[in-house]
C-alpha cells in the first residue's frame, strides 16, 4: 500500500482553490520521494501494483457478493495520458462479469436532444459492480467549455454568465444522489505534461503499430492546452466534494499512473464495510435438506 501521506497530497480536498502547475506530472509530489531516485519508485511502484491487482481481485468478489454498494471510476485526462492502459492493467485481474467500461465520445444527435447527464445515468454501475467512465459528463464542463460553440441546442437564455456554475452545481448535486444511494465516487485526472504528450504522439506518428491510435483531432486539441488547463483547474475545483472527490495522478510514466490508480481503487473498497451475506436459519435448514435429499439418492 502506498503511505496515505502521499495519497492525501493527490487528493483535492473540498473547498480548496488548487493550481494544476502545483501537481507533478512525474511522480514526486514531496522532495523525500524525489530524493529516492526514479528506479527505486519504479520497482517499489510495480511491487504495490502486483499487490494492490491481487487485492484488487478479492475485494471486488466480496463487494459483489455484498451487493449494496456500486463503484464509479470516472477517468478525465488530456489524450496520450494514458487513460486506456491504464484501466487494461488496472482491471486485469478483475471479473469481467462485475465490471463495465464505457468510453464516452461525441454525443449522438439522440443524446444530444437530452439533457447532458442522460447517457451517463443509462450506464451507471448496477450495485455489487465496478462501473468505469472513460471520459464523463466531465467533458461537459471541459471540451465544451473550450469550444462553447458546441452548445447548440440551449434555449438561449440559458447560456448566461451562471450556465458553467450550474452545471458544476448540477454534477454535484448529480453525484451526491448517487453517493446517498450507495455509489461510491473516485475521479482520476491523469495529469499528464505537454512534453510528454508530444513524446506519445510522436511515437504514434513514429511507430506503424501505433499509427491507428493518432488522430489529427488530438493535435488540434493540443493547440488549445492552456484553455484546457484553465478549465480542468475550475471544473476540479469547483467539483471535489467529500463524497466524490477528485485526484491528481502523475502521468508521465505509466508505471506511477498505474500503481497510484490501482492503490487508491483497492484502499476505497477496503474501507467499505462490505461482508458476504448472512445465511439465515431458514436457507441453512434447507441446506441441510438438500444436503440429505442428494445423500440418500
Ligand atoms: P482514444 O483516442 O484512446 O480512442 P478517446 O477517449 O480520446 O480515446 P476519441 O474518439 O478519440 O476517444 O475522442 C472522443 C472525443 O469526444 C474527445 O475529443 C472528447 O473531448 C469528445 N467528447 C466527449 N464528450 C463530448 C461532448 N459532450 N461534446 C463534445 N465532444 C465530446
Ligand atoms: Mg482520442
Amino acid at each position: 500500500m502506498i503511505k496515505q501521506k502521499y495519497i492525501d497530497l493527490l487528493r483535492v480536498t473540498p473547498g480548496k482553490t488548487i493550481q494544476l502547475k502545483d501537481y507533478d506530472t512525474g511522480w514526486a509530489q514531496t522532495n523525500g520521494l524525489k530524493a529516492l531516485g526514479k528506479d527505486k519508485i519504479k520497482e517499489q511502484a510495480n511491487e504495490i501494483l502486483e499487490k494492490n491487482l491481487a487485492d484488487l481481485t478479492q475485494v471486488q468478489q466480496l463487494l459483489y457478493a455484498d451487493d449494496r454498494y456500486s463503484l464509479l471510476i470516472v477517468f478525465q485526462a488530456m489524450d496520450a495520458a494514458g487513460k486506456d492502459g491504464t484501466i487494461k492493467h488496472v482491471m486485469s485481474g478483475v471479473n469481467p462479469q462485475g465490471c463495465q467500461v464505457y468510453s464516452f465520445k461525441k454525443p449522438t444527435a439522440e443524446e444530444l436532444d437530452h439533457n447532458f447527464l442522460w447517457r451517463f445515468m443509462k450506464n451507471l454501475p448496477e450495485r455489487g459492480r465496478i462501473g468505469i467512465f472513460n471520459r464523463s459528463y466531465y467533458e461537459d464542463v471541459l471540451v465544451v467549455k473550450v469550444h462553447p460553440e458546441l452548445l447548440t441546442n440551449l434555449p438561449d437564455g440559458k447560456k448566461d454568465k451562471t450556465f458553467w456554475k450550474n452545471r458544476y452545481e448540477d454534477i454535484n448535486a448529480f453525484e451526491r444522489h448517487l453517493e446517498r444511494n450507495g455509489t461510491v465516487i473516485l475521479k482520476f485526472f491523469l495529469n499528464v505534461s505537454k512534453k510528454t504528450q508530444k513524446k506519445r504522439f510522436m511515437e504514434r506518428l513514429d511507430r506503424p503499430e501505433k499509427n491507428w491510435k493518432f488522430s489529427a483531432a488530438d493535435l488540434a486539441e493540443r493547440a488549445h492546452w492552456n484553455d484546457y488547463m484553465e478549465v480542468y483547474e475550475e471544473a476540479i475545483n469547483a467539483t471535489s466534494t467529500e463524497w466524490a472527490p477528485w485526484y491528481i495522478i502523475p502521468a508521465d510514466h505509466k508505471w506511477a499512473t498505474r500503481a497510484l490508480v490501482a492503490d487508491i481503487i483497492t484502499s476505497t473498497l477496503r474501507e467499505l464495510d462490505l461482508k458476504f451475506p448472512q445465511v439465515s436459519e431458514a436457507q441453512l435448514q434447507l441446506l441441510a435438506q438438500a444436503r440429505e435429499e442428494l445423500g440418500n439418492e
